[in-house]
């Protein structure tokens, strides 16, 4: 049933090659470069060079589903690909133009942009010239409940004014990043799930001021986890994507690829992890004996392949789902597989350290980052807990339909 196609074999075949051959001896340059310059922020050369020689390789925009625009792969031809990309999150995804949050975007300029859109954002996106934020989260609400945001979108003669404070805007200190869309209420008196509306807005606008990077875990990452405020940022009415109003919508259509491909990423770092316990399990001596022989580190491995396969599965199945009846129709399996395949990678990455020893909570290892960042996927693009009840509400009302429903 998820037997891959001839093309996605021959994609798969090609970017283990360039993983091999390009990406995992860039790791240790990337880590030179990044420590040279002393700035959290910097963009190393050596990136620029992976995505030169993944260009000339083919190996670009393989996770857009349109194919004029990319190879145009299926859900579940991407699956492996994004997974192996995984092994190196820092470097493959942005490498061949997968990374986050400008996936999504691009998702959303293709579905939902004007052709001014598409050609002065989309089109420079797609060459991987500038790179682009998402800005829904706000400090001052729970906004895992998208409903709740209050960033202000008021119409003033052809224009809107915009005034709020957002939070968690990823890719926001990239050095190439030069739009933010935006999720905002245009309209408070609207029933609730037409109150938002989305609008593309360049970074540089005045009014926009982006405040500072939060850290994870104490790690800056690179692209930048921004607090942004908006003072009175006036942007055009051919701002905004689709229709007033139809920001929610938007939001729904925007988070499922986004939420698969970081849960297929989520297992690539999994594998590599358990890669990694063994190698050090097998390699390291304690009382005699390799530390592999102990039973209780042999059950740790035997249980990390279990739930990496289990949780593999589960994804692919939500990929199949989503290429035959809908993005809308797999939700259930899309909310199943974000809880599930962060879990596991997690499982597996504290294993991994704890054979480690001190070691596997340095930075002489990627596990610690790995980790943190890891963690961060319970969180991002919604709490497990909520993914949780909309799987418990399908649950309930499979046995009785009007389960929770309003009188
Ligand atoms: C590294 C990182 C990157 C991110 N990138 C982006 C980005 O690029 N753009 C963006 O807009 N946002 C981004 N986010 C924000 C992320 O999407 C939000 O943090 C998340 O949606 C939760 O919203 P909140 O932080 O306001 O938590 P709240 O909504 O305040 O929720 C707090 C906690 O309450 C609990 N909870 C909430 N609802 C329920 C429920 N129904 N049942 C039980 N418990 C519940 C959960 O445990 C939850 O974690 C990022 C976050 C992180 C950590």
């Amino acid at each position: 049933m998820f037997e891959l196609s001839e093309k996605a074999l021959r994609y798969r075949d090609d970017l283990l090659a360039f993983m091999d051959e390009q990406v995992y001896p860039a790791e240790a340059v990337y880590e030179a470069q990044m420590a040279e310059s002393g700035d959290p922020h910097f963009q190393p050369p050596i990136v620029e060079e992976l995505k030169t020689e993944a260009k000339k390789r083919g190996l670009w925009n393989l996770f857009h589903p349109h194919p004029q625009w990319g190879p145009g792969l299926t859900n579940l031809e991407y699956a492996p690909l994004a997974e192996i990309m995984g092994r190196s999150a820092h470097l493959a995804p942005e490498a061949t133009n997968c990374s986050a949050p400008d996936t999504g975007n691009m998702e959303v300029l293709t579905l939902f942009g004007t052709p001014e859109h598409q050609q002065q954002w989309l089109r420079p996106l797609l060459d991987g010239e500038i790179r682009s934020a998402f800005a829904m989260t706000e400090p001052a609400v729970a906004s895992s409940d998208a409903t709740n945001i209050q960033l202000r979108m008021d119409r003033d003669g052809d224009d809107y004014v915009l005034n709020g404070r957002k939070w968690w805007t990823s890719n926001a200190l990239h050095r190439n990043c030069k739009v933010l869309i935006v999720m905002g209420k245009t309209d408070t008196t609207a029933p609730t799930h037409r109150q938002q509306s989305m609008m593309v807005v360049p970074i540089d606008t005045p009014g926009v001021t982006v405040q500072r990077g939060l850290p994870v875990f104490g790690y800056q990452d690179r692209e930048g986890h921004a607090e942004v405020t908006f003072e009175n940022v006036r942007v055009p009415k051919t701002a905004l994507l689709a229709g007033e109003g139809d920001g929610f919508m938007i939001s729904q259509a925007r988070l499922g690829p986004g939420r698969i491909h970081h849960c297929m990423r989520s297992i690539g770092m999994a594998e590599r992890a358990l890669d990694l316990m063994i190698d050090r399990a097998q390699s390291r001596t304690t009382f005699g004996e390799p530390v592999a022989n102990r039973a209780n580190i042999q059950d740790w491995i035997a249980e990390s392949r279990i739930e990496i396969d289990m949780a593999r599965l589960l994804t692919l199945k939500a990929a199949y789902l989503m290429d035959t009846v809908g993005n809308k129709a797999a939700r259930t399996e899309i909310a199943a597989i974000k809880v599930a395949a962060p879990n596991v990678a997690l499982k597996v990455v504290d294993r991994a350290i704890q054979v480690h020893g001190g070691g596997g909570v340095s930075d002489d290892f990627p596990l610690a980052s790995m980790y943190a960042h890891l963690r961060t996927l319970r969180l991002a693009d919604g709490p497990d807990e909520v993914h949780k009840r909309s799987i418990a509400q399908w649950e309930l009302r499979r046995r009785d339909p009007n389960w929770g429903k309003k009188a």
